[in-house]
């Protein structure tokens, strides 16, 4: 089973509790069921219920609480944490995002010398609290060196805070806002915990119209002692770009829960709906999008399961989650949105309607890309590694897949957020050699011809400062990432051939699709061109393969999943 189905989960989580946290968290969507899930959506009911129900299982505090703050059986894993956030967006992205705040809130707090404040962290989360993450603030978008918030120092050694955030989601009820500032005196980076209780913490209002609260909040003269202070200097700077490193990675997930409940949805009404006296999934144009869809969900899937065991093997000595977990930020969470973008063409106007979970997928697959830095932000920071995941290679040991029920320490002792361009990775030729497809071998090719045009004619000055031309280098060297760790986990998970070339065959057109956008780019000068031409290749047509997996992978989850009513 490749594709999340809560009704038949898939027993091979780690340990029994963590069995426990999936079964029990889809117990709670599928015994309240759909109407009551879309009737909150719709009237921005703010989820109590689910908050309650987190507090009594003791969920965040299980999956979220390093092993000496918390009980026998708490510890951040990402294994564990990929299905967390896979089964949160299968049911809804608000009750996703209260998650996910929390964990970024905890991130700067996990990260921080400051015992105090974890032990106050850990024993909150026991009893049942939330979190947020106070970064953003409203003139300064993607922009954090232009932070405003200010803490003063006080003649008695303490600090007074000032300043307003946006943004921030959990605001009106997390007990620690970490949240990040100025000195006022020195100019350098403040990590504090703010308490939404405090009198001097004043809630400015919700900044969206949904069941989330994501707040904008003022700081008067709050008062700021050593026990609420984090981090400060380059350990706050650090800390709040590592939380992002970590917390980003959820986000792919996330899209992974969305669009896999969208697919079913999809296929169950179209494939019992008649037109012209046949099925809708009958026309050929259907099947291709069913197809696609699928191939481009399953591949979604197994980048982000195999970006996973890169993150949990992650040490000062290997880095190269730094740039998977920025492929699963913006590629992930992108491909969410072509394949919703494919099924709503199917769905069409069913997917309007008030019953369907479709609707709020539809709107929901968008924020993800967004978060936690843009698509573009992404994109910048991934090219940073392209020179050397290129031309200078490393040697690495070989993983496995990393499900061991273990605690992601080193995740929470990063250091500093300097040297990616230093970074080297394992080459991406050993995956793509595994595999002798057809439409594997001709993605080689076009990689190949790629690889050639960075050595013989890459990006001079100029186009490297045009980000509109830079940003489309990094979408093809980003694919080419993508399919290396698809290939890798295919195999590591016994994903038929079919299926592989299924996917290979999209990612070759693709790949033509970049190379005729940088063709198609202002600066891109005579020599590149000539490039970009090669690059654009027709997918190896196989009726056969394409028929198999239609028949035995996509239309045979027709009518595998409907929530419960
Ligand atoms: C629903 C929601 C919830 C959120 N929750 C939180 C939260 O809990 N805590 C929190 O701190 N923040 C939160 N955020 C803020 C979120 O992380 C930011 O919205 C996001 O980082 C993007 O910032 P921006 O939308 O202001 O875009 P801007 O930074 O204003 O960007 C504008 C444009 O410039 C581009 N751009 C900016 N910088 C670069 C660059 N370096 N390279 C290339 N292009 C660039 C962007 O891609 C974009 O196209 C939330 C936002 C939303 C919408």
């Amino acid at each position: 089973m490749i594709l999340l189905n809560p009704k038949n989960l898939d027993p091979r989580y780690p340990d029994q509790r963590s069995l426990e946290v999936m079964t029990s968290t889809v117990n709670f969507f599928e015994t309240r069921g759909k109407k009551r899930l879309l009737e909150d959506a719709h009237a921005r009911v703010w989820y109590d219920d689910f908050l309650n129900f987190v507090k009594d299982e003791k969920i965040f505090a299980a999956l979220l609480t390093p092993p000496n703050y918390g009980g026998g059986d708490s510890r951040w894993d990402t294994f564990r944490n990929v299905a967390f956030n896979e089964i949160l967006g299968f049911y809804g992205l608000p009750y996703w995002y209260t998650w996910q705040v929390t964990t970024l809130g905890l991130g700067p707090i996990w990260m921080s010398g400051n015992e105090e404040a974890k032990r106050r962290a850990a024993q909150l989360l026991a009893g049942g609290a939330v979190f947020a993450f106070g970064l953003s603030e409203r003139q300064h978008g993607a922009d954090i060196y232009s932070t405003e918030m200010t803490l003063t120092p006080q003649p008695d050694g303490s600090y007074m805070a000032n300043g307003e955030k946006y943004y921030i989601g959990n605001g009106n009820v997390a007990p620690m806002i970490s949240t990040f500032g100025k000195m006022a005196d020195s100019g350098e980076y403040v990590f504090f915990a703010a308490d939404s209780t405090n009198p001097h913490f004043e809630l400015l209002g919700n900044v969206v119209d949904s069941q989330n609260y994501v707040a904008t909040f003022a700081l008067h003269d709050y008062p700021i002692g050593e026990a609420e202070i984090l981090s400060k200097g380059r350990e706050a700077w650090d800390s709040a770009l590592n939380t992002v490193n970590i917390c980003k990675f959820n986000l792919g997930a996330a899209s992974i829960g969305i669009s896999t409940h969208a697919f079913y949805e999809a296929i169950n009404h179209a494939a019992n709906r008649r037109l012209y006296d046949m099925y809708v999934t009958d026309f050929p144009h259907v099947k291709q999008i069913f197809t696609d869809a699928y191939a481009r969900l399953v591949a979604m899937k197994l980048f982000t399961l195999r970006a996973a065991d890169y993150m949990r093997v992650a040490s000062p000595n290997d880095r190269r989650y730094l740039l998977y977990n920025s492929v699963v930020k913006m590629k992930v969470t992108t491909q969410g949105e072509e394949v919703v973008d494919l099924l709503w063409d199917v769905i069409a106007a069913k997917g309007f309607e008030k019953d369907m979970y479709f609707g709020s997928a539809a709107m929901e697959i968008r924020a993800l890309p967004k978060l936690e830095g843009t698509v573009h932000v992404n994109i910048a920071l991934i090219l940073k590694f392209m020179a050397n995941y290129f031309f200078n290679p490393a040697e690495y040991a070989s993983i496995g897949q990393r499900s061991e029920p273990k605690h992601d320490d080193y995740l929470f002792r990063q250091g500093p957020t300097k040297g990616m361009g230093d970074i080297q990775f394992h080459d991406y030729n050993v995956a793509y050699s595994d595999w002798d497809l057809p439409n594997v071998n001709l993605f080689r090719e076009q990689t190949a011809v790629f690889a050639e045009m960075l050595a013989a004619a890459p990006p001079d000055e100029s186009q490297g400062r045009d980000t509109d031309f830079i940003l489309t280098v990094g979408e093809i060297f980003t694919l080419v990432t993508y399919g290396q760790l698809i290939l890798e986990n295919a195999r590591i998970c016994d994903v038929p051939a079919d299926i592989v070339d299924q996917i290979f065959d999209c990612f070759v057109r693709d790949f033509s699709k970049f190379a005729l956008q940088l063709y198609s780019k202002p600066r891109c000068n005579p020599e590149q061109s000539v490039y970009c031409m090669k690059m654009i290749r027709r997918p190896v047509v196989d009726e056969e393969r394409y028929g198999r997996v239609w028949r035995d992978h996509v239309y045979a989850l027709k009518g595998a999943y409907e929530m419960n009513p």
